[in-house]
């Protein structure tokens, strides 16, 4: 059968263990970046969906196996999780490069690293303890941490298999339940995974998919008087809404959104190194991560030339079909972001900063259908220009000259993000201070980009709020409760307490 004449496949969401169609029996295209072309219909989830599956993840909360289920045997489910992940690695690799266009060797390297959360919080889910507290009262008072009730994934399209995870790994590992949403460019990976949920034996409405945009399904959930929880990454705009929205019944959230992050290079440093990890921090997975390094700044003896060396670099930069193994710079996700990159050229262009490199699409037939944008470097650039302040979320780089490392400090921490910073340098001491004085969730000091289960990652100021990753990451998902054992003979006073 020729591709014309084969319909496209139609996705499924999942909700309490089976595999349904949307109330409403509509459906939307997801485009393949590379090439433009829809390739799959998503259901479009509605209030209803939300609420079916929000029901089946409270009940799945309240009654059935998973709410007396041993922690050891949820971690064992969640250790199972993880290695059927392992097994299909691939397989869900090519599926998120076709729905966001990142590299394929990039996505195979990413989704083989993204067992070891469901390993660690598997490890992780029998080893929450209270506490026994020196109580001045005759009682003994000790502490019981419990899990939430319901809690909501919101995910965006960059990373998608991965920032689902950052929330369903501790949720469930701390005994809670879970409704997943999706963005609604990228939903294939989420449902992919379902199918291993499944094989893996979690009991039914432990772990749920609705897919859809986020003001029809999303906010539903969001505002659902069942929900306990929002875990939502994206950008700062959304999250802000979504926070007050959860106020309105406080709701706890963990939000990980926006950044502007400065990466900073003390003439010091090892050069080509830095160079490199400029490269990485902002053109990696085409510039669309939170924690992308989006402002340059270079101390003022080594502007030029470290400009230059990192000019020639990118201009050797591959850009093209993501499945090709040499590539590497894909194209844009999707048409909105690649719109909305191709506008900030724009701005960049007439607040005067100097573009030294790319800003355009790349020549040649490979980048000719898909939403492709040459790497960008502006020079010039001061730090109250538009270009670094906001963010962009594609592969364009502000460079901002510093003399030393209080302007440094000043120049980095003069934004309404805090998310990551990068400072590179070969002065330890120096290293070590600014680690101390940089306003940002992440520090890295020669290097750029690392993650890890083991270490927490979340944001200062309008970055976000909480902490997903290592044993904070669980503490998000968890709450306390203390218990009083009276040991008096009899309550004297009724009316006197304390
Ligand atoms: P972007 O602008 O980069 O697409 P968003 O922050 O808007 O990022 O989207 C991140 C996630 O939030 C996606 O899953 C999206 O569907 C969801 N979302 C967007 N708007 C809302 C909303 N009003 N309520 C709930 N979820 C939303």
């Amino acid at each position: 059968m020729s591709e014309l004449t084969t319909p496209m496949p139609k996705l499924r969401m999942y909700i309490d263990g089976e595999w349904v169609a949307p109330a409403s029996r509509e459906y939307f295209e997801t485009v393949d970046p590379f090439t433009a072309r829809p390739w799959a219909l998503v259901p479009r989830g509605n209030a209803e969906d939300a609420d079916r599956a929000v029901r089946a993840a409270d009940r799945a909360f309240r009654e059935g196996p998973w709410a007396t289920m041993h922690p050891t045997v949820r971690g064992k489910l969640l250790y199972r999780l993880g290695a059927l992940m392992e097994e299909h690695a691939d397989e869900l690799a090519d599926l998120e490069v076709r729905d966001n266009g990142r590299l394929l060797a990039e996505m195979q390297h990413q989704i083989r690293y993204i067992p070891n959360w469901f390993y660690y919080y598997a490890g992780l889910a029998d080893k929450i303890e209270g506490a026994v507290y020196p109580c001045d009262k005759p009682a003994l008072s000790f502490s019981q941490p419990e899990p939430l009730g319901v809690c909501v994934g919101i995910v965006p399209w960059n990373a998608p298999l991965l920032l689902m995870t950052f929330k369903l790994a501790p949720a469930l590992a701390a005994g809670n339940t879970v409704v997943l949403k999706p963005a609604e460019h990228t939903s294939a990976t989420a449902l992919k995974a379902m199918e291993l949920v499944e094989k893996a034996g979690f009991p039914k409405g432990v772990v749920n998919v609705v897919t859809g945009f986020g003001p029809e399904i999303g906010e539903p959930l969001v505002t659902h008087r069942l929900v306990r929880h929002i875990g939502f990454t994206g950008s700062t705009r959304t999250g802000a809404h979504l926070y007050s929205l959860a106020a309105r019944d406080v709701k706890r959230v963990s939000l990980e959104l926006g950044g502007k992050s400065p990466n900073i290079v003390f003439a010091d440093a090892e050069l080509d190194n830095a160079v490199r990890g400029v490269v990485g921090g902002i053109f990696g997975a085409t510039g669309q991560t939170c924690i992308a390094g989006s402002r340059l700044l270079v101390q003022d003896r080594v502007h030029d030339a470290f400009v230059d060396k990192l000019a020639a670099f990118s201009r050797q930069v591959r850009v093209g079909d993501p499945r090709h193994p040499q590539t590497q710079l894909g194209p844009i996700a999707n048409r909105m972001q690649y719109d909305k990159i191709v506008g900030y050229i724009d701005v960049a262009d007439k607040e005067g900063a100097h573009r030294v490199l790319g800003g355009g699409r790349p020549p040649g037939e490979e980048c000719s259908e898909g939403f492709f944008i040459e790497p960008t470097i502006y020079t010039a650039v001061n730090n109250d220009m538009r270009i670094a302040r906001e963010e962009v979320f594609g592969p364009v780089l502000s460079v901002i000259p510093f003399h030393d490392e209080d302007e440094a400090v000043g120049i980095a921490n003069d934004s309404d993000f805090g998310l990551a910073a990068g400072v590179w340098t070969g002065d330890m001491r120096r290293a070590l201070l600014l680690s101390r004085r940089l306003q940002a969730g992440s520090v890295w000091i020669n290097t750029y980009r690392d993650i890890s289960y083991t270490t927490p990652f979340g944001g200062y100021k309008m970055s976000g709020i909480g902490r997903e990753n290592g044993l904070e990451g669980i503490r998000e998902y968890l709450q306390t409760k203390a218990v009083w054992l009276s040991t008096a003979r009899e309550i004297a006073n009724p009316f006197v307490i304390g």
